[in-house]
């Protein structure tokens, strides 16, 4: 995360832009702050016509704010009226004050989406961090999540049950932004994607005429199954969720989660990928696996292959699937194969640990695609071989798959394809974009994205850059797609929350595309 003085810059230069923002002429001082009286929480920051006056600077830390710099690619986006909600009611009201003068809406989840989506410009940004209840039912092996909890939070609790939801690989990712952008999360080769293991969202009523008859309703897969459809997968365009009913999957009794890592020189990481790609394909689907091109320090770079057994019943096929890996591994060239455990919230550390070890910038690139062929593998392993940073990581693992659903089945619909990402970190320092060599890293995504699009299906919406009128529409497939857009005319056709063309300007700020 950003350093107390990186993020006192950021927050200054918030306060900036909230003071120089095109300005609102349907709000009044007067109208925002009788809103903020209304709230249980508060307000935050706001900008109003000819009366720009932040009550104080909004202290939210977004990791899009990692991107920063003085001549930022990725600039947040700035709010009319930012609200720290307290509770429900919160989210509730500043819903209808939103509506009620014509703003666009958005919701910040842990605000870990990596471009800035989660702040809607010149609209009402809703912060939910602080509804973070949690009620498990062990019984059940189910739980009431609100919708500002983080995935190590949620893990926390359902941890000592023997549980897990398959919440996204980093402890700060949030619950919310996983639920309704699809989630591929832990375990998500045996559990499917988050969207998968969620039996009903608590949203609130905006499809109805009135602000004043909006409520909290249970939508699931009788109640509104096509507002519940639509919210598994393109949620932040549709409506907003307050709380989550989440389906919990069972953890190997001793609470231990059984890995192996194999790593091979990068002179070989072709032979290595071949080996996996096979061998991956006749795999249960209770081990998790990944091929990541990588630079372990000391060593230089390398290419890893990765497994997790997440087999509740320690089954014996996959016990020995599992063990088997590793003289495998050894047989088709690698110098080094080792066991390893953890717990579930351990799982989460080493993630974090690898893309989110501190104050770095980043970019990613993604797509999925259908297959793997040579070509492809090649050039990417080319193309990492070539990369000048010490901390750019190349990963190609299957996308979350569940053998019961098909991809109609939510509007998330890229279960069953591999899911690439070339994300290049680098340390950002004082000296900003500049000095950091962000020109040359982002170059080397974008060679990445280049040869991607060769091959590629479409992206992941909670990854996607959204720098084209299009990029929402590339995140589905396309009867998803069409789907997606009926469902939005139905709920959403005055656009409160992000339009299906949304995408970001050139000048940093976020544009939305005329409908
Ligand atoms: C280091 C790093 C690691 C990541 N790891 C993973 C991973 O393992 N798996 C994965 O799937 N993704 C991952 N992501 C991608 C992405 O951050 C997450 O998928 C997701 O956006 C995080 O959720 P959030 O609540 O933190 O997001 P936010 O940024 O707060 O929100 C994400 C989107 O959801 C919307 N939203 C949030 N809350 C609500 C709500 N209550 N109702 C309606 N809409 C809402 C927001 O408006 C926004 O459009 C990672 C990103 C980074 C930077």
């Amino acid at each position: 995360m950003a350093t107390l003085a990186q993020t006192s810059i950021l927050l200054a230069g918030v306060l900036i832009a909230f003071l120089a923002c095109v300005t609102q002429g349907q709000l009044t001082q007067t109208s925002v702050e009788a809103f903020s009286r209304s709230l249980t929480g508060s307000v935050l920051a706001y900008n109003v016509s000819n009366e720009a006056t932040p009550s104080q600077p909004p202290t939210f830390d977004l990791w899009s704010y990692l991107e920063d710099g003085p001549n930022p690619y990725v600039r947040y986006s700035v709010p009319a009226v930012y609200v720290l909600a307290q509770d429900v009611n919160d989210i509730l009201e500043a819903l209808r004050f939103a509506a009620q003068n014509s703003l666009r809406t958005s919701v910040l989840g842990a605000g870990h989406q990596v471009v800035g989506v989660q702040l809607v410009p010149n609209g009402v940004t809703i912060d939910t961090r602080n509804l973070t209840g949690i009620d498990v039912d062990p019984d059940s092996q189910t739980a009431l999540v609100q919708s500002g909890n983080l995935g190590q939070d949620l893990i926390e609790a359902i941890e000592p049950y023997n549980l897990m939801w398959p919440t996204g690989h980093i402890g700060s990712v949030g619950v919310a932004g996983v639920a309704v952008g699809g989630g591929m999360g832990i375990g998500s080769n045996l559990w499917g994607a988050s969207v998968d293991s969620i039996l009903g969202i608590d949203v609130i009523s905006t499809w109805q005429n009135h602000t004043a008859d909006w409520d909290i309703v249970r939508i699931n897969s009788t109640n509104y199954p096509d507002l519940f459809w639509g919210m598994l997968g393109g949620g932040p365009m549709l409506a907003t969720a307050v709380a989550f009913e989440l389906q919990l999957h069972p953890i190997p009794a001793d609470g231990i989660l059984h890995q192996a890592q194999a790593i091979w020189p990068i002179e070989t990481a072709m032979e290595a990928f071949q080996w996996y790609y096979e061998w991956q394909q006749t795999t249960p689907i209770h081990l998790e696996t990944e091929y990541v091109l990588t630079t372990v320090p000391g060593v230089g770079q390398v290419a890893a292959v990765s497994i997790t057994n997440w087999d509740p019943e320690n089954t014996t096929s996959v016990t020995e699937a599992f063990e088997a890996f590793l003289p495998q591994a050894l047989a088709a060239g690698a110098v080094e194969a080792v066991p390893d455990e953890v717990t579930l919230t351990g799982y989460l550390e080493s993630y974090t640990a690898r893309l989110a070890p501190g104050n770095l910038a980043y970019y990613i690139n993604d797509r999925y695609l259908l297959s793997i062929p040579d070509e492809l593998a090649g050039s990417l392993i080319t193309l990492f071989a070539n990369a000048s940073g010490p901390d750019y990581d190349l990963l190609i693992a299957p996308s979350p798959n569940l053998v019961s659903k098909n991809n109609s089945d939510t509007a998330y619909g890229y279960r069953n394809t591999w899911y690439v990402w070339v994300w290049p970190f680098w340390a950002r320092t004082a000296g900003g974009a500049a000095v950091d060599g962000d020109a040359e890293h982002i170059a080397w995504a974008a060679q990445g994205g280049e040869i991607l699009d060769l091959y590629g299906e479409g992206h992941y919406l909670n990854m996607n850059r959204f720098d084209s009128a299009d990029s929402t529409q590339t995140c589905f497939p396309p009867d998803n797609w069409a789907r997606l857009q009926q469902v939005k005319t139905k709920y959403d056709p005055h656009n409160l929350f992000r339009p299906l063309d949304y995408y970001r300007t050139n000048d940093g700020f976020s544009g939305i595309a005329a409908n």
